[in-house]
């Protein structure tokens, strides 16, 4: 996957994980293993002015005057240009700001952005359980439900971010916090989850509870499945880390509805670490090659 366009400049990859609670930044000597050192890590700020300036920081702290690049791994939608966000609504601050030249301006390197799930998914495809399948995706099931998708065929890669939490399901007519009617994240998001039953799903022990959650998440498996014909799915996030037990129940249900094809899942092996890791490995693929 690593393209004649990407960054080959010497020196270490920084990589940075901006989630909507908090944001860790690391620092990658290479590569080619998912080893980094964890230089900082903070609550993430909503102001963009203050994000920035933390991450500066923390990478000058390293003391290190020259970087192969930065890649940046952000709970929100970017731009098809890859140069800054346009939808997150957990951090509505960073829309429409010039995040990656903000950050290129101080460090005089490459620098790229992506969707958490994009990071996640090239994570897992170059160090986990993804790398052995061409049509794959990466689910994450936290304040949100976000995902993923490859399709690869020979040397050709193409890595989406897709809406899957948005997909509507038939009868469903809960309103999402995204104003449609009918979305799997109205049953599978930590954020709407809180709203509506006034606890996190870590609180919740009810069987019940998560037998329909692994039902409607079943569903938008099944439908992912079909529509792009991916044969494996990484699942992180943290509400689905929590669960142990949820990965053989989801299973379960995928396989009670599939017939002329399977969907194996798998948690992340980098688990939590999965888009921070991602995040460097931005800077070995083409731009050309994700689809924001
Ligand atoms: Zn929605």
């Amino acid at each position: 996957m690593v393209d004649a366009k990407a960054v080959h400049r010497r020196g270490p990859c920084i990589g940075v994980d901006i989630g909507g609670t908090s944001t860790r930044v690391g620092l990658f000597q290479l590569l080619d293993s998912a080893d980094f050192v964890l230089i900082d890590k903070f609550l993430t700020y909503q102001s963009y002015e203050q994000q920035i300036q933390n991450i500066i920081t923390s990478i000058q702290s390293t003391g290190l005057k020259e970087f192969a690049g930065i890649g940046v791994s952000i709970a929100g939608r970017i731009v098809k240009d890859g140069r800054s966000v346009i939808v997150a609504p957990n951090l509505t601050e960073y829309v429409g700001k010039p995040f990656a030249q903000d950050l290129a301006d101080q460090f005089g390197c490459s620098v790229r952005l992506a969707h958490d799930a994009v990071c996640g998914l090239l994570a897992e495809k170059k160090f986990g359980h993804m790398r052995n399948f061409e049509r794959c995706a990466y689910l994450t099931v936290s304040t949100g439900t976000g995902a993923a998708i490859q399709l690869s065929k020979a040397s050709t890669t193409l890595t989406s971010s897709i809406e899957i939490g948005h997909q509507i399901l038939d009868g469903n007519s809960r309103v999402c916090l995204c104003g449609q009617v009918g979305c799997l994240e109205t049953f599978t998001g930590g954020k709407q989850i809180e709203l509506r039953y006034g606890r996190s799903p870590a609180q919740i022990t009810d069987s019940a509870f998560w037998e329909i959650f692994c039902d409607k998440l079943a569903l938008g498996l099944v439908n992912l499945a079909m529509l792009t014909r991916i044969d494996a799915v990484a699942i992180s996030g943290a509400i689905a880390l929590n669960q142990p037990p949820l990965l053989t129940l989801l299973q379960k249900k995928v396989n009670a509805i599939m017939r002329r094809a399977s969907l194996e899942l798998s948690f992340a092996v980098l688990g939590e670490n999965a888009p921070l890791v991602g995040a460097a490995l931005l800077l070995e693929v083409s731009e050309d090659f994700i689809l924001h």
